[in-house]
């Protein structure tokens, strides 16, 4: 598999104004091609920094990429430490120029002397046009290598690298077609979810998998690379069928839907309907299920009841129950969902109710005790956990997991 570095010039790129993004679309966009990116650089408009940095690059990667500094100020240096870099001159193109006085010329104005500069191009290399700009842009082949150097702005770098430098890189790289997949678990840690998929996907030659933490749930990416597409798609798909029978209900998705489509599409398919009962969510748990189009062919409503009068005048919770368990007590998370039920005449109800913090916990019920409860055809059932993290994490994996309980519930049915 052929490597990949992007250098980012730029010093004003090290800073919080402007942000790298050249760097994740040109590694997006390799990717595609079978390229895999393994280090990006950004360097500030230091002309000896820059020189090592692509010197070291071009001793690591197949391929390296700068973007920015092109321009024709002082501080725009890329040409010429990338000539220092690779030990070889800058050539002065008089086609170049000419072109850069005509398109000034069009706009109206004279081209200013330091514009020149940008006519200079690397000895050897060929020249990327930039219709949508003043710097040219190159690309070097050192021996089996290849330097390209594209101007700053993506509006002139992008259509700069799909016009003029992907087809050549494809032809470098050869055909390698990639099947990616991306499978969802809910409730379990990202060590535990690796020790169970590592045997897995380590038994399946030209597979990449990387795991990540994501907020409430852990996200398992495969991307498969195969000499045909027929054969990428066929070992993607049975490798995603061995990972998704390993983790059974606990893997949510394998096509890299959210928990709330998930939930939304399950309902459809039964054409059923569902009410919330909220707590500490506040309604983050209807806003999440209203996040997906088309909801509200499921979603009836979601009653946020935060006080103890809320819950008794709302959803009926009994003043009993309050007084006697407390408004974070099992008992009082299913009063809500039988009563969320009722009142919305809904085919199922979830509830939650819980400690989000910081301020509120007890010994007996710590900030991140959050009960739920189920009620449906099949009964009602409640849950208890307890959720780490701040008040923002807590109410995110709370709505997390009412929802989870629901998908639950109606996979179970
Ligand atoms: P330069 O070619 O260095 O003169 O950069 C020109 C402009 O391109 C900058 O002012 C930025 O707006 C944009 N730019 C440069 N580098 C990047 C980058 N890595 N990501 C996004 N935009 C960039
Ligand atoms: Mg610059």
């Amino acid at each position: 598999m052929k490597t990949a570095e992007i250098i980012a010039i730029g010093s004003e790129l090290l800073g919080p104004s402007r942000v790298d993004t050249n760097s994740l679309w040109l590694t997006e966009k390799l990717s595609d091609i079978g390229v895999e990116v393994q280090l990006k650089t950004i360097v500030g408009d230091d002309g000896a920094r820059l020189e090592e940095a692509i010197a070291d690059a071009l001793k690591r990667a197949d391929i390296v990429i700068t973007t920015g500094g092109l321009g024709p100020t002082e501080d725009d240096i890329t040409r010429g430490c990338t000539a220092k870099a690779l030990g070889r001159e800058l050539v002065y193109h008089d086609d170049i120029e000419t072109i850069l006085r005509e398109r000034f010329r069009a706009w109206g104005r004279e081209m200013p002397e330091i514009n020149k500069r940008q006519a200079f191009v690397i000895e050897g290399a060929d020249i990327l046009e930039n219709p949508r700009g003043s710097a040219v842009g190159m690309l070097t082949a050192v021996g089996k290598k290849r330097v390209i150097n594209l101007p700053g702005p993506p509006r002139e770098n992008q259509p700069m690298f799909t016009d003029l430098v992907l087809a050549r890189l494809k032809e470098l790289v050869g055909e390698v077609f990639i099947e990616r997949r991306l499978m969802k678990i809910v409730g379990m840690g990202e060590s535990a979810v690796d020790e169970m998929a590592a045997p897995i996907y380590t038994s399946f030659e030209g597979v990449q998998t990387s795991i990540l933490f994501n907020k409430t749930e852990v996200e398992l990416q495969i991307a498969v690379r195969r000499d045909s597409q027929a054969e990428a798609e066929t070992t993607a798909d049975e490798l995603t069928a061995r990972l998704a029978d390993a983790f059974g209900i606990a893997m949510f998705t394998t096509t890299g839907e959210t928990m709330e489509a998930v939930v939304g599409r399950l309902l459809s398919e039964r054409s059923e309907t569902v009410a919330f009962a909220e707590s500490c969510t506040g309604g983050l748990v209807s806003r999440r299920i209203t996040e997906v189009p088309g909801s509200s062919a499921y979603f009836l409503e979601g009653l946020v009841a935060y006080s103890y009068p809320a819950k008794v005048r709302m959803l009926g919770v009994r003043q009993e129950t309050l007084d006697e368990f407390g408004a974070v007590s099992a008992e009082c998370a299913r009063e809500m969902a039988e009563g969320a039920l009722k009142v919305s005449g809904a085919t199922h109800a979830v509830s939650v109710t819980g400690i989000a913090g910081p301020d509120g916990g007890t010994d007996d019920k710590p900030v991140g005790t959050v009960f739920f409860a189920y009620a449906g055809p099949s009964g009602t059932r409640s849950i208890k956990l307890l959720l780490p993290g701040d008040r923002y994490l807590i109410r995110w994996r709370s709505s997390q997991a009412a929802l989870d309980l629901l998908r639950r519930s109606l996979l179970r049915q």
